[in-house]
């Protein structure tokens, strides 16, 4: 398929609340294989979510190294248990220009759906459970912008050409 364009803030499309998917299989196989695209071609992805490729639902793909999982696709995902709170820096393939420093769940446990609607549970820690949250926030219209406790103090400029780190998601 087709690597898709993708939207940057303040796009509205990234503001609203995805639906739910209901129609599992060939529904569903265009937009899988358009966000896996899109994400293998954008350098340093980890992760990526349907509305930042304008298809407002409810579906993410995960990509973390070394993850016990590999690439991931959940379809209407939803934390069902969460421990711990983590402060880390993160960036957003819809935030360009910008990291910032947010406050997540150390850990959480996530139920799922994967593309063929069967349900899943899976458990996330360290910074796959941060790609994790931060993938299911552009499901609920928010960027880590908006959970920036300070702005003057956890938003940083991306340095153009050394600041690879922290991957985008
Ligand atoms: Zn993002």
């Amino acid at each position: 398929m087709t690597a898709r364009e993708i939207l940057v803030h303040p796009d509205v499309c990234l503001k609203q609340t995805a639906a739910p998917i209901t129609a599992f299989g060939e529904a569903l196989a265009t937009l899988y294989t358009d966000l896996e695209d899109t994400l293998l071609q954008a350098p340093g992805c980890v992760g990526i979510a349907a509305p930042q490729i304008g298809s407002s639902q409810r579906v993410i793909m995960i990509d973390v190294k070394n993850s016990e999982y590999g690439r991931l696709l959940l379809v209407n995902p939803e934390i069902v248990r969460h421990e711990g709170l983590v402060r880390g820096r993160e960036g957003c393939l819809s935030v360009p220009d910008f990291t910032g420093n947010v406050i997540r769940a150390d850990s959480v446990i996530v139920q799922a759906r994967d593309k063929h609607g069967q349900e899943q549970e899976l458990a996330f820690s360290g910074f796959e459970a941060r790609v994790v949250q931060h993938e299911l926030d552009h499901l609920d219209g928010l960027l880590f912008l908006d959970r920036l406790i300070s702005r003057r103090h956890d938003l940083f400029r991306r340095k153009v050409y050394k600041d690879k780190m922290p991957p985008k998601a």
